[in-house]
């Protein structure tokens, strides 16, 4: 079972972040889905500022990721939009920022099949500002896709 929200603009989306933040731990990979322009990043900043982060979140399409340290936690954020074979993801180094202390947000994450991400946010809905989010946390044993 996921929860399930809506957001109506930006701003809410970043609160929901945040708010999800605040029971993120170290070595979580959350998966985040939905098409372009769905606002993953955007959820992505509202999850750095309550990891504590005070750097901007800046989408990190075309360096594939960048890491934060926050002042809770350390944050890496990818976007594997652009990745097309597994061996790059070796290049970048991205399977020794999963697990640790890290927390991993990851835009496109099926773009890369090995991971295990045990939160999802799946956000649909576009063309306006209103926005669906559903979360699926560990418990609701998520298993890809
Ligand atoms: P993605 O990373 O999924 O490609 P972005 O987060 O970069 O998308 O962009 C989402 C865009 O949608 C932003 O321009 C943002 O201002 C806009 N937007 C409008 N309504 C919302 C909402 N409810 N939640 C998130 N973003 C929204
Ligand atoms: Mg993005």
């Amino acid at each position: 079972m996921a929860t399930t929200y809506a957001t109506n603009n930006a701003e809410e989306t970043i609160s929901l972040g945040e708010k999800l933040a605040a029971s993120l731990k170290s070595g979580d990979v959350v998966a985040l889905c939905g098409g372009l322009g769905a606002g993953k990043t955007v959820f992505a900043k509202g999850v750095a500022k309550g990891l504590g982060v005070d750097e901007e979140v800046t989408s990190p399409t075309y360096t594939l990721l960048k890491q934060y340290m926050g002042s809770r936690l350390p944050l890496c954020h990818f976007d594997l939009y652009r990745i097309e074979d597994e061996q790059e993801l070796e290049y970048i180094g991205f399977y020794d920022f999963l697990g640790g202390e890290n927390v991993c947000l990851i835009e496109w994450a099926q773009n890369a099949g090995n991971i295990n991400p045990n939160i999802k946010v799946q956000i649909s809905g576009k063309g306006n500002d209103t926005r669906v989010i559903k979360i699926y946390e560990e418990k609701d044993a998520y298993t890809g896709g």
